[in-house]
Order: C-alpha cells, then structure tokens, then sequence
C-alpha cells in the first residue's frame, strides 16, 4: 500500500528528513477520486490537480530504466519528494523491481501502456484497450501488492482520443495530462531542461510538471529545479487514489479549474490555439522551432476527436484544414520545405540526430503550424521502450512521400 499520510498532513519539516535538513519535502498529499474527475491537466483539459498557488506535483514517465530511474529516486530521497510514476509496461518487464522500488519510497505508480506506441490517437479502441491492460498487467506483476497501482493512467504523447478516455473513464482510472512539460524527451541540454521547467511554472504558478525518469539531462535538471523550488518558495504536493479507507480529500469544483489570477496575459491568450502552445508562447524563449515539427502530424486529429467532448468546449474549433487535409501538416511541411529539411524533421521525430535538425528550413511551416506541440515525441529514445514506439515514423514518412 501506499504508505502516504492523508490530506491536510502539515509540511515536511526538516527533521522529517533525516540527514538532509535542507530538504525540499512534500508538504501535503492530495488524495482524488478518479471517477470524480476523470481527465486532468490543463495541457489539455479543462480540469488539473486542485493545487494552491505555489504547489507543484512532480510526474515522471517512461520507466523505469535504472541508469537514470536509480538517479532520479535518490534525487528525491534525499529531498523526501514524493512524485507520481507512469510506468511504461516493457519497462516493468525489464525492470520489475525498479517498480518496487518506487512504491518502497512511497511514490505513488500509474501506468503509461504496455508499449508506448504513439497512435493513441487514432488505433482502435480494442488495441488501446490491450496496450492499457497490458501495462497495467507488467506494472502489477512487477508489485507483491497489485492494490499499491494507482488507477491513474497517462497516454503515451499525450495524443489523446475520446474513445480511449470514455473506457479509461468508465474503469475509473484517471487520465493525467499535465500542465507543462519541461521537454526533457527532447535533445536539449539538463540546463534547458532546468529552465523551461521553472519558466513554465512561473507563468501558472502551480500545477503537475511533466519529466521523464529515462533520460540523463532530467536528472541533470532535477536538483536545480528543487533548488529554485525551494528557493521561490514553491511546494510538493503528492497525488494518491482515493480508496474504500482513504477518502477524497474534500474539494471544491473551482479548485480543479486554474486559478484566473494565475493566468498571465500570454496564458490567457493560449487557447485560440489549442494544446501546448504555451510551450511556444511569446514569453518563453522559443524552443529549437524545427524539433516540434516532430509532432506536427499528430496534433491534428486531437481536437477533431474531442469535438464535442465537454472538456473541448474550451478549446477553439481548428481551422479548416486541420478537418480537410487530416494527417497532412506533415505533407504541408514537405511541400513547403526542402527535401532536407523534411528529411531533417523526420530525423528528429526519431530522437536521434544532433542539434542541427533545430535549423532545417522547416522553421516557418513549425510557425504556421504553431498548434502542434510538441509532446507527441516524449517517448522515450528507441530502445529504452523498444523499437515499437519508434517504428510509426518512418513508415508515415514513406507513406507521404508516396503522395
Ligand atoms: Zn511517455
């Protein structure tokens, strides 16, 4: 079992932190009912954690993967951080008792699919169905307690789907988007990591932080995002299910709603173009423009999907031709851009060339394509989840080079 006190538990204290009188600490957990509120994380929903000003939730997916799993857990110890896990089902299956270790130091585990393959958006139902009972299965199998999973799912890329959130819904399993990313799936430097972390957090002043427990620059960035943490006075706050002896903690509906003091011109701003684009916001330093081309192809079908769909409602409708030329933002770009800058985006979508794809000519078709962020690629590198999550790329590649 999750050995998390419940609500209302006062802060941690330096001495509840033997050792590291510095520490961070978690300074309450927040405990939700899923069916309460199936979809949180205004990345993409209208609903996120019923966080105060100046609380923040650490989220880590795609393990685990001991090199950096290992990292990232002593990080936390020595800070007496909780954060919540979304285990990817291969990986417990390489690693199960990597898994053990994060219900061990009380890390709350949900699940992330069996596979991680990035068409959540648009595989049958049946198929979404399978890669989320097999992950769940590889998660449980690696636990002595089944019961220590937390019924919270977060799909692989974020591309989400109506369908596949309505059966998550109805199990009661609760789908987390995020609030900001810090776009550590990316190759940018632990520093920039540590920047876009603390930036993104700024402009809302709370909300769930989205980091990958698999990759060396997150656990480069981790201690010096604890220690701006700290240092602006920001807190912990650790996420566990209700269950039949641990009730919700009692929440007003406007808790799970952003604060609108929070919103910063810009972020108000942010929903004439749907999903992420904060991310690409005027008042973050732009990303390498040419390494969100990696998700261009994707984003589309996720309003289309929602339309209506409640949480949508708040989103704009697309333009046009999102609907008309579905799946072709991709095809745009080739059109509009050399063949290297194109071969250069694809590149990139596979995560495994050098900074340069961040300057192919493709950067004025990223611009006017500015919607689609960019999480579609928060999969982990080929290999860590297996070739599987990497193989749709190329295949879509050749299939619109074809046209
Ligand atoms: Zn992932």
């Amino acid at each position: 079992m999750l050995a998390a006190p419940i609500a209302g538990t006062p802060a941690a204290a330096a001495a509840d932190c033997p050792g590291h009188p510095d520490a961070l600490g978690t300074s309450r957990t927040v405990v939700v009912d899923p069916r309460e509120h199936p979809r949180i994380g205004t990345m993409q929903y209208r609903e996120t954690l019923p966080l105060r000003d100046h609380e923040v939730v650490l989220t880590f997916d795609d393990g685990p993967l001991p090199k950096y799993s290992n990292q990232v857990l002593q990080i936390l110890a020595n800070e007496c951080i909780k954060a919540t896990f979304f285990i990817v089902g291969r990986q417990a299956q390489a690693n199960p008792e990597g898994v053990r270790k994060l219900v061990a130091a009380g890390h709350t585990v949900g699940t992330h699919s069996q596979n991680h393959p990035l068409t959540f958006e648009k595989m049958p139902v049946e198929k979404a169905k399978a890669e989320i009972d097999g992950g769940i299965a590889s998660t449980t199998a690696a636990l002595s307690d089944p019961s220590a999973l937390a019924p919270f799912f977060r799909i692989p890329g974020l591309l989400r789907a109506q369908g596949v959130e309505d059966l998550l819904a109805s199990r009661g399993i609760q789908v987390w988007s995020a609030d900001f990313p810090a776009d550590d799936w990316r190759h940018v430097s632990g520093e920039r990591v540590h920047q876009l972390a603390m930036q993104r957090l700024e402009a809302k002043g709370k909300g769930i932080l989205l980091l990958h427990d698999i990759q060396p620059r997150t656990v480069a960035a981790l201690p010096k995002i604890i220690h701006d943490l700290k240092a602006r006075g920001y807190r912990i706050v650790h996420v566990v299910p209700a269950t039949a002896d641990r009730p919700a903690t009692p929440t007003e509906p406007t808790e799970w709603l952003l604060h609108p003091q929070s919103e910063s011109v810009p972020v108000a701003r942010w929903p004439k173009i749907p999903n992420f684009v904060f991310a690409q916001g005027e008042p973050l330093p732009a990303p390498a423009l040419a390494d969100l081309n990696a998700e261009l192809p994707r984003q589309p079908a996720l309003p289309r999907r929602s339309a209506g769909e409640a949480d949508a409602a708040a989103l704009p409708v697309p333009g046009r031709d999102v609907f008309e030329i579905p799946e072709k933002s991709l095809a745009v770009l080739l059109t509009t851009s050399s063949r290297r800058g194109a071969t250069r985006t694809a590149s990139a979508e596979t995560g495994h060339r050098s900074h340069a794809v961040a300057r192919g000519k493709a950067r004025t078709p990223a611009r006017s394509h500015g919607r689609q962020h960019a999480h579609a690629a928060h999969t982990a590198p080929k290999g860590t989840t297996g070739g599987t999550a990497a193989k749709p790329r190329p295949t879509r590649l050749a299939s619109l080079k074809k046209r």
